[in-house]
């Protein structure tokens, strides 16, 4: 029934919600039917260039050998055992390269399989840590607007409370304290007025705040945003000063898209906990973890509940944990930190005309992103369908047209890339 093509798109279009989308006017979707290196082949043929990582995750292109053999080797051993009572040596490796790769005092590794699921356990452990003190009113967190943390409950609860989704789960989601989004651009010092807000939030509230937690120096789907380092060094000295947990969700920054193998790395500062996922398997899997430093995982076992109250099924995937030891051994590998650069430079000058286009407010770049602010919304159906004919994939939101590519793309191909959202912006078109 599904031969042809156009009945598999219909019965998508009719039965298969996609991401933030309707089924009664859903938006078009394009048909891949592989990909290899930095190409998405379509299911008609057409071969576009990958401007998005599938969503910071592919730093290595698709299909890598690596990642294949890793893959398909785990699957004749073993693909899934329970992780209750059993452990496996990809899990124990897969820890051993988390602890050493991530800060420092970062050592104890907790696994789930996707970055929100990721994001709750260290919303748990921060408040299992202030059960575990005797002060269990310490049952908020503290974030910055502009974030994004993922679309399960207590991640949307500290997602920015105007691009989120507050207004429509009012309701039910957590109420959480905000502080505006940090001022000072990447290469800016911060001043102590751009703490004012944030420092006025901790000194009403910080008796019942168990976590400060942000994206650090870049904030993702929140607005793709690039904040100065100087900042993300002085909320940890406000977190410190009023004992208060940092947690830094590293989902989409980690494994060098920021040009630092971990974001926190461009401040110097080390959190309490932090998130990791998207990269981690280099695209192939889904899996995250969520790391902890001794205060807290001490803090947590001392307690009157000593046991960490979290256990999903899949937890340590082997198949999971065999790709991500494979993705992480290809990145130390790998001269990741100079190809990210470079792919920082390119950016840099190729999307710098922009800049000039009345329709533009603002370009910038930090490792391997580069953005475009409009001033108004983009038509996204209508740019998408224009990008796909010109051979690129890029996916642009509401008034970003942004591109993040696997680390190992070419500079002709990211030329073309450039080309594209510059052709693209410059037309009003393709603006509602
Ligand atoms: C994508 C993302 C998440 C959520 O991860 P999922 O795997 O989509 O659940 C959380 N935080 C940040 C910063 C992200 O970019």
């Amino acid at each position: 029934m599904l031969d042809d093509l156009q009945s598999l798109l219909d019965f998508d279009q009719t039965h298969i919600w996609h991401p933030y989308t309707s089924l009664k006017a859903p938006l078009p979707v394009y048909p891949v039917r592989s990909a290899q290196g930095v190409r998405l082949t379509l299911e008609t043929g057409e071969e576009l260039i990958d401007g998005m990582s599938s969503w910071w995750a592919a730093i290595h292109g698709y299909s890598h050998p690596a990642l294949v053999q890793a893959l398909s080797s785990q699957a004749e051993k073993m693909s899934h055992v329970m992780f209750g009572g059993i452990t496996h040596r990809p899990a124990v490796e897969l820890a051993e390269k988390l602890v050493r790769m991530t800060p420092e005092s970062l050592q104890y590794v907790f696994y789930s399989d996707s970055g929100s699921v990721s994001v709750e356990v260290a919303i748990k452990m921060a408040f299992q840590y202030w059960i575990s003190q005797g002060k269990p009113e310490r049952s908020s967190l503290l974030t910055v607007c502009g974030g994004y943390h993922g679309d399960t409950f207590q991640p949307m609860s500290v997602c920015d409370p105007v691009n989120g989704m507050h207004s429509v789960f009012s309701r039910v989601l957590p109420k959480h304290y905000f502080a505006p989004a940090p001022r000072p651009r990447f290469d800016e010092a911060c001043t102590e007025d751009d703490l004012d807000a944030l420092k006025a939030q901790i000194f009403s509230h910080h008796d019942h705040i168990a976590a400060l937690i942000l994206e650090p120096v870049v904030q993702g789907a929140g607005g793709m945003r690039f904040y100065s380092p100087d900042y993300l060094r002085r909320v940890r000295e406000l977190c410190d000063e009023n004992d208060i947990l940092l947690i830094a969700d590293e989902i989409a920054t980690g494994f060098g898209r920021s040009g630092k193998l971990f974001a926190c790395e461009h401040a110097g500062i080390e959190p309490d906990i932090m998130c990791v996922g998207k990269a981690l398997t280099g695209g192939m899997m889904s899996m995250a973890a969520t790391l902890a430093n001794e205060k807290v995982a001490r803090g947590i076992s001392e307690g009157s509940l000593p046991v960490l109250m979290h256990g999903p099924t899949f937890m340590g995937n082997p198949l999971a944990c065999s790709v991500a030891n494979a993705s992480l051994s290809l990145l130390e590998k790998t001269p990741w930190q100079k190809r990210v650069l470079a792919i920082e430079k390119q950016l840099r000058e190729e999307l710098a005309p922009c800049s000039f286009m009345p329709t533009v407010a603002d370009v910038r770049a930090l490792g391997a992103i580069g953005v475009v602010e409009t001033h108004k919304a983009v038509d996204m159906a209508r740019l998408q369908k224009f990008f796909v004919d010109k051979g690129v994939w890029i996916r642009p939101f509401g008034k970003l047209v942004y591109i993040m590519p696997p680390y190992i793309i070419s500079p002709e191909d990211l030329s073309k890339l450039c080309a594209a959202v510059c052709e693209a912006v410059s037309d009003s078109r393709f603006f509602g």
